[in-house]
């Protein structure tokens, strides 16, 4: 019997129960993904009793020659991958690492410039509800009409309102985001240009993104998303900049790192170096891509018409149902999606229009083009008959189908 089954089985039981939901389904949050059995074990290890506050070779408690090593190699292999001078592997989280940014770069009252989360940015950018908009002022661009950046438009917001940050990067935005002119319009005001690719960072690391390393001041990114790690996050910054992100990160705003996530953020950046990555990374956009079409062609709306990278916008009103309905149906017949709002949503944050798919999970399972076309047609079917249990129950088998040819962790269990 595993340890943890023995010494708590409710938990154990528990686990179980999630990870037989994580296998039977199909995970279309494009914010999330499956970790390798690698991962899994260094995240599951005893880096995880060690406090080493402070920095590689420079820490407040004794006994972390083997840590700092850990840490190094992170590091190291975080550079060798985005090209970057230098990075901070501490932040606990995405947010965390957005709020040491600010931290670094701007004094309480000061003026941010990010998207607006109804068009796509994440709270974090200057959200009203957000410590990003309650002490900072917070100033916040939309996309156009046709759901796109209107780089013309941040332009002529930055000139007005001189905020002394811009921040780019989104966490519901289907297509390529143009870092040099995000640059150029930083520039333009003499502004920092923190650029946060939390969502693409994957795609980023595999050449499928162009990469803002050339262009921000300050990149952060997670670590679990596209990248396909832990749950964590890290700061890439210029050499100059980086003593104040160090800084903000440990003592302003940390204290220990959380060395077991360190570790298999470790074992991330390696598996991100191979040629298989690269080829992941690109199916994962060839996916979405197939997936938007057969979508299409069952008269979806999609914002922006479609996608660059590994998400999906779909506006629901033509089908005459909301997200949030959208997303029950969904779920009935085993796809994972969330509620969206889409650009110039007429309903509410609770209730959107919308809802948001990706496809970073299904392809770490190994789906391809012609898997997207069936689970295309599984979405138009179950949203068309959503109130026909015999459909959706058909629709279930066909994902279930799915999953049993295309299987994940097959060796793991918690309850044995
Ligand atoms: C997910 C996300 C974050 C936050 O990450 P958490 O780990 O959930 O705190 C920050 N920025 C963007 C753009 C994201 O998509």
């Amino acid at each position: 019997m595993s340890y943890l089954a023995s010494t708590d089985p409710e938990v154990a039981n528990l686990l179980q129960q999630e990870l037989e939901r994580q296998q039977s389904g199909l995970e279309l949050i494009p914010s999330e993904n499956i970790v390798s059995e690698a991962v899994l074990e260094a995240l599951g290890s005893i880096g995880t009793n060690k406090y080493s506050e402070g920095y590689p070779c420079k820490r407040y408690y004794g006994g972390n020659a083997i840590i700092d090593k850990i840490e190094s190699l992170a590091i190291t292999r975080a550079k060798q991958l985005f090209g970057c001078d230098h990075v901070n592997i501490q932040p606990y989280s995405g947010s965390p690492a957005n709020q040491a940014v600010y931290f670094a770069l701007l004094n309480p009252g000061e003026k941010v410039l990010g998207m607006s989360l109804p068009f796509g940015g994440h709270l974090t950018h200057g959200w009203k509800v957000n410590f990003s908009a309650k002490y900072y002022v917070s100033v916040q661009y939309p996309t156009g009409k046709d759901g796109y950046l209107d780089y013309d438009d941040i332009a002529r917001i930055a000139k007005e309102e001189q905020p002394k940050m811009i921040i780019c990067g989104a966490t519901a935005y289907p297509r390529v985001i143009d870092f040099q002119k995000f640059r150029e319009i930083a520039d333009s005001i003499g502004a920092y240009l923190v650029a946060d690719i939390a969502h693409i960072a994957g795609l980023v690391a595999s050449g499928v993104h162009p990469s803002p390393i050339p262009f921000a001041d300050v990149v952060t990114t997670t670590l679990h998303k596209t990248l396909r790690g832990p749950r964590g996050a890290m700061i890439m910054c210029k050499a100059e900049l980086a003593e104040k992100i160090d800084k903000a990160v440990f003592p302003g705003l940390q204290g220990g790192p959380h060395n077991h996530v360190t570790a298999a953020a470790a074992t991330t950046f390696l598996e991100a170096m191979q040629p298989s990555f690269k080829e992941y990374a690109a199916q994962i956009v060839k996916n979405a891509q197939s997936l938007a079409l057969e979508l299409l062609a069952h008269d979806f709306t999609l914002v922006t018409g479609g996608t660059d990278n590994h998400l999906l916008l779909i506006d629901l009103t033509n089908k005459g149902i909301p997200g949030k309905v959208g997303e029950a149906v969904l779920d009935e017949v085993g796809l994972t999606v969330n509620k969206n709002m889409v650009p110039f949503d007429p309903r509410s944050a609770f209730d959107p229009s919308g809802i948001r798919l990706g496809t970073p999970s299904m392809t770490t399972r190994g789906l391809k083009e012609e898997e997207m076309k069936i689970v295309g047609q599984v979405i138009a079917r179950a949203i068309a008959h959503h109130d026909n249990d015999e459909v959706k129950k058909e629709c279930r088998q066909h994902i279930l189908d799915l999953c049993k040819r295309f299987p994940i962790y097959t060796t793991l269990s918690y309850n044995k």
